[in-house]
């Protein structure tokens, strides 16, 4: 029987990576909702509506009609990558200036009813496995397997740190840290579905844990 699989957890818990290999193994489909909240934060940074330490919000909010989102599976890379109004944007959401304005854009309600309507409309037909901040509270509450990941803000950011420098940017440790601790503060501490455990969830903490241990860990709760 095919079933949904919310993960949901802090910023660089290894989410994602849990996430292909699981929707690999079981042939899902794989949502990575984090891409929708950057591209839409992408979208706002090309129009100028953030700088520093403001964003135009209104602007953002007007213009919303016009932010058309589609995950296109990349056969050669085995995920799907981002498209934003028809351009593949995979590169640009993951640079660290998205990352140090989304979790602003992710406190948005008209922002956050959008992408959750698009993401139940996703995985409508079950056999899915959906990664982000809200999937088992509020996307899918139903979600027959909730996982709730966890690590030490300093193994996350070490985690992220190297998969920046590896693409080449130009980061420091501390600048990651920085936007690890930031982002975790404004995802655990906004009005609209703030991050938080679902009753339910099964906690998975993979500083301990090597990819494999986590990931027979969580086959074993799929299969039973
Ligand atoms: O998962 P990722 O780190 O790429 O997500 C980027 C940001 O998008 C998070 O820090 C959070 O602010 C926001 N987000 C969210 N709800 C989700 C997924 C992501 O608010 N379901």
């Amino acid at each position: 029987k095919r079933i949904t699989i919310a993960i949901d957890g802090f910023s660089s818990t290894g989410k994602s990576t849990l996430a292909k290999q699981l929707a690999k193994k079981l042939g899902y489909v794989y949502v990575d909702t984090g891409a929708m909240y950057r591209a839409v934060t992408y979208f706002a940074m090309q129009n100028n509506w953030v700088t520093e330490n403001t964003l135009d919000k209104n602007s953002l909010i007007n213009h919303l009609d016009e932010v058309h989102l589609k995950f296109h599976f990349n056969e050669a890379l085995g995920f799907a990558e981002m498209f934003l109004n028809g351009v593949n944007v995979e590169q640009e959401i993951r640079t660290l200036e998205v990352s140090q304005n989304v979790s602003r854009v992710a406190e948005i309600s008209e922002v956050r009813a959008k992408l959750v309507q698009q993401q139940q409309e996703m995985g409508r037909n079950k056999g899915v496995v959906m990664d982000g901040r809200d999937i088992g509270t509020v996307v899918f509450p139903n979600a027959e397997l909730k996982i709730f990941m966890t690590a030490s803000a300093e193994t996350r950011a070490e985690r992220r740190f190297n998969e920046l420098i590896e693409k080449g940017q130009h980061v420091t440790f501390e600048d990651v840290l920085e936007n690890v601790q930031q982002r975790d503060y404004i995802d655990t501490h906004r009005d609209d579905s703030p991050l938080v455990q679902a009753a339910d969830a099964v906690v998975v903490d993979n500083s301990t844990l090597s990819k494999e241990e986590q990931f027979d860990v969580v086959l074993n709760l799929v299969n039973q």
